[in-house]
């Protein structure tokens, strides 16, 4: 039999049981605590309970395991040995608070109680011992209210109400200026309440059946609706329970020489290395997090806890050193000493990513390697978030509502909605909504997520919307006191006016300024660091990143975003542009005869020429990839009797045999019949004239002093011979095109590989082929046997895990590595066993996507491309892939010979920068 499994862990005294325990056992808090107590900072002792813990709980129907409680038992002890403390002692009681901590943050999202181990006798010593009655019934009283709503599951608002009486009873504003006397009625008042509602049980005096309780209600939590949602939307599928930690508690609440506090070590918003946070005087953690009372600002704390303030400098750097990444701390001060009770590496804005990134290269903290590292593709997708783009100083003016704390920067416009359930339904009607709130909490995250941006009356930079808002990168204003929100009513009063749900705000989360209306909001200037950033992946990169493009206009936005060459370029939108055009393409559909057809075409030539023109100016030097003509012929042809008309009038053909033609060119599956290379097998004519415009416009570049490199793909090849037809043809109009114009323009004819059938006789096609580039979409399509644009129906279910759960992701969005992944590395290995330097990329949705574009750099690819916005992604996935190779390689030299053996392959394929 296996030996008993270790689940619980002990930390304190400078020395903690699970340090090095990943993160998956021991959870992101439990980690923390852990490293912190490790290294020497004040943490109060506790223990942690592991995931594993929780997740077998599940599986036993809601049961602790076997042996479980007697371990807990044991770790009470020793608690109790190194606090100097015993849990239900009735002079000097032990408290504990228990709190949740899975493997990744969810901010808020599971519960945690604490002044745990409190009772009507125990509390009456701690108000003895520590000379502090109104401390003492405090802690009992907030115990109480979070015992009851966490543990047991009794709504919030009634105590919070009872709470609200009493003070007005009392005659005061704040929590803390009610007296002893209060709180101790308001904790019989609070039993009261919950005897009534949990059928006559007496609030639990038992410290122990307390602790159950709440590790029980922690474990709950995991499945909590809100605890679901906040998973579903996050996509986090790898998680399956959360651990618990149980910790001597220290008292921010003690007097004017304690209070509580959340920190990052820097700035979270623009990354600028200043300590950063808020904090409260006399106060307990949740109240700084829950954004009820408005905090100060972190640096006032030295004017009233100076000792501590000095303290938490020092941890500050010492958790810099360490961890070498911006931390966010939790920390409690109790009379005078400081306690830190959480730290993790902090969200940050995608502005702050790239200059902390930076700085801790420069501050000499990390390296350039590490820096890559740092940034996630969501980064870069926000740093590109739009602002406000108003130039008419007085319509700002006029506009202007007021102002807020500007929490996350970036700028939206949208409807107001005043609950999560409103902003839900404008969402799914297609409306952008702001949500505005008085603070919000986990329930409202679906809300949230479907908000252009966020507006809430009451918190701190560290509030549940702040944060949550952070973690997304989306605009969110706090603490705007200047709100009179009525949810019932639907509408807010600010400054005497009246704003109705549904009418539009613009929010400026880096000013923190609210306008009404809709504002108009552009790209934002993007900061130094970010190219500093992006350089460094530029140098460590082995492959090339492309883009697809098919206009000059994209050509040019693409380069800016770092694009090395065109490894798409469709020509087919170029037949829509313009009537003329479109009258073209449709007349040599229609003709059934190829001198027809040829008139027809030679009316496209010019247009095509010009555009190619166009984009060769755009890239400058750089490849472009140009795929000839794509789809079926029907997506071409005149849609209504007006078209046929028309048509006709051109052509000479009357409507009848135009529409007996159209009629001919219906397909019962078109996306696998007369389209791609196929119709140049077909219709020749085509390919002539497409190759003819694609090397007239080199030509005329390159008498013009421009470099030029076109690459002519043929699509959807499934045969050799059907590929050396086309090859041969193409290569004799191009020829004789540079001939005679005496040029030197040179350029490559290479495939498109998007059929199974092709990466299996890819061999045979390299003979001829001088690059091929994988069309992951329709590959995956044909690979799978899935429409692509029928898959709606179903997919989503294969995705969700809560469903079927077939696949992790969308496989047209993630290249499905298993399977799809398979052709595409054999159709490497046998291009380049016939043509050892094939040019060889990718071109399909993949080309843009972390997972993917690792893959291809794994598997020997030259270059990747993708849509211009994703170019910078690409470029960030080939360094990140580079940097977490050599760390591989490092980590492991016996792996050393496997490697050497696909050496060799790898230096035959061309270098960098074709
Ligand atoms: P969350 O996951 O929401 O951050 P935490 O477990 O960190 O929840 O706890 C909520 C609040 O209670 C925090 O402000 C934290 O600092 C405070 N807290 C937790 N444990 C203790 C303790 N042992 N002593 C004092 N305060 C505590
Ligand atoms: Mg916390
Ligand atoms: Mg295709």
């Amino acid at each position: 039999m296996a030996t008993k499994s270790k689940r619980v862990y002990f930390f304190g005294n400078g020395k903690a049981e699970g340090r090095g325990l990943p993160k998956e056992v021991l959870g992101g808090k439990g980690q923390g605590l852990a490293e912190m107590s490790s290294i020497g900072l004040p943490v109060p002792a506790g223990f942690t309970i592991t995931v594993d813990t929780c997740a077998l709980y599940y599986e036993l129907g809601r049961k602790f395991p076997k042996d479980f409680e007697a371990e807990v038992k044991d770790n009470l002890k020793k608690l109790e040995k190194a606090t100097g403390k015993k849990f239900g002692d009735v002079k000097n009681p032990l408290l504990v608070s228990v709190r949740s901590g899975a493997a990744r943050s969810m901010p808020g999202m599971m519960e945690t109680i604490l002044n745990l181990g409190l009772n009507d006798v125990s509390v009456a010593g701690l108000a003895a011992n520590t000379k502090n009655p109104r401390f003492a019934y405090d802690a009992y009283r907030r115990f109480i209210q979070m015992y009851s709503t966490t543990a047991m599951g009794l709504s919030k608002e009634p105590m919070e109400e009872m709470l609200t009486e009493m003070k007005k009873k009392a005659g005061v504003k704040t929590d803390p200026e009610l007296s002893a006397d209060h709180l101790k009625q308001l904790c019989e008042e609070f039993k009261a309440y919950y005897k009534k509602n949990m059928g006559g049980k007496p609030f639990p005096q038992e410290p122990m059946d307390q602790l159950w309780g709440a590790v029980k209600a922690v474990f709950g939590s995991w499945m909590a609706e809100k605890a679901v949602t906040y998973r579903r939307v996050e996509k986090i599928t790898d998680l399956h329970g959360t651990a618990v930690n149980v910790q001597e508690m220290v008292f921010g609440n003690t007097g004017d020489n304690s209070g509580t506090g959340v920190c990052f070590t820097r700035d979270p918003s623009t990354g600028k290395n200043v300590f950063f946070g808020d904090c409260l005087i006399n106060a307990q953690g949740e109240d700084v997090v829950a954004g009820i009372r408005t905090p100060l600002k972190l640096s006032d704390l030295g004017k009233y806890l100076p000792a501590a303030w000095k303290q938490l400098q020092n941890v500050r750097t010492q958790l810099e050193k360490h961890y070498k990444d911006m931390q966010d701390m939790e920390f409690t001060v109790e009379n005078e000493k400081l306690f830190m009770l959480q730290c993790r590496t902090g969200k940050r804005t995608p502005a702050a990513a790239f200059k902390i990134a930076v700085d801790m290269v420069k501050e000499k903290l990390i390296t350039k390697e590490e820096a890559v590292t740092r940034i996630t593709p969501e980064d870069i997708e926000r740093m590109f978030y739009p602002v406000i783009a108003e130039t008419d100083k007085k319509k700002l003016e006029s506009s202007f509502v007021g102002e807020g704390i500007n929490a996350v920067p970036g700028a939206a416009a949208g409807q107001i909605m005043f609950t999560a359930e409103a902003a839900e339904a404008a969402y799914t009607a297609g409306k952008k909504v702001i949500l505005v709130r008085k603070e919000t909490s986990p329930e409202d995250v679906g809300g949230m997520h479907a908000a252009q941006g966020i507006l809430t009356a009451t918190g701190g930079k560290t509030s549940h919307a702040a944060v949550v808002a952070r973690g997304w990168g989306k605009c969110c204003i706090v603490g705007a006191d200047i709100l009179d929100i009525n949810v019932e009513k639907k509408q807010m009063v600010v400054k005497g006016k009246t704003y109705k749900e549904g009418d539009w705000l613009t929010l400026d989360g880096s000013s923190g300024a609210i306008y009404s209306g809709q504002l108009t909001l552009k790209d934002p200037v993007l900061p130094p660091e970010y190219k500093t950033l992006m350089g460094w992946c530029d140098e460590i990169r082995k492959l090339n990143v492309r883009t697809n493009a098919d206009s000059p206009a994209d050509a040019r936005k693409a380069v800016e975003m770092g694009a090395e060459g065109i490894g798409l370029c469709r020509t087919e939108h170029m037949f829509f542009e313009g009537r003329e055009r479109q009258l073209a393409i449709q007349s040599m559909i229609v003709a059934d005869n190829t001198d027809d057809r040829e008139k027809a075409l030679s009316k496209l030539l010019p247009y095509q020429r010009k555009d190619f023109e166009g984009i060769f100016d755009a890239m400058d030097g750089k490849p472009v990839t140009i795929r000839l003509i794509d789809p079926p012929l029907h997506e071409f042809t005149p849609k209504d009797d007006a078209g046929v008309k028309e048509l006709s009038k051109v052509t000479g053909l009357s409507p009848d045999r135009i529409a007996a033609r159209i009629d001919q060119l219906h397909e019962s599956n078109p996306m696998l019949g007369h389209r791609g290379c196929r119709l140049c097998i077909t219709y020749p004519e085509i390919l002539d004239m497409q190759v003819r415009a694609i090397i007239e416009a080199a030509v005329l570049c390159a008498k013009r002093g421009k470099k030029v490199f076109p690459e002519i793909m043929i699509p959807l090849t499934m045969a050799s011979k059907e590929f050396f037809i086309l090859e041969k043809r193409a290569r004799a109009v191009a020829d004789a095109i540079v001939k005679d114009a005496k040029s030197k323009v040179k350029y490559l004819i290479g495939t498109m590989m998007e059929i199974p059938r092709a990466t299996l006789i890819a061999d045979k096609i390299a003979e001829k082929a001088e690059f091929f580039s994988f069309g992951t979409n329709d590959l995956t399509q044909m690979t799978m046997g899935l429409s692509r644009d029928d898959a709606g129906r179903f997919l989503p279910e294969y995705v969700d895990e809560k469903k079927a759960g077939v696949f992790k992701a969308d496989p047209f969005q993630v290249l499905d590595q298993e399977g799809v992944g398979q052709l595409v590395k054999l159709g490497i290995e046998k291009g380049r066993s016939t043509r050892p330097n094939l040019k060889i990329g990718i071109c399909g949705e993949h080309g843009g996507e972390l997972s993917s574009v690792k893959f291809c750099c794994a598997n020997g690819m030259n270059y990747v491309s993708c849509s211009p916005y994703r170019v910078p992604i690409a470029r960030l996935a080939c360094a990140q892939f580079e940097v977490e190779a050599k760390k591989a390689k490092k980590a492991a030299p016996a792996k050393k010979t496997a490697m050497m053996k696909k050496a060799p392959a790898k230096k035959k394929a061309p270098a960098k920068r074709k």
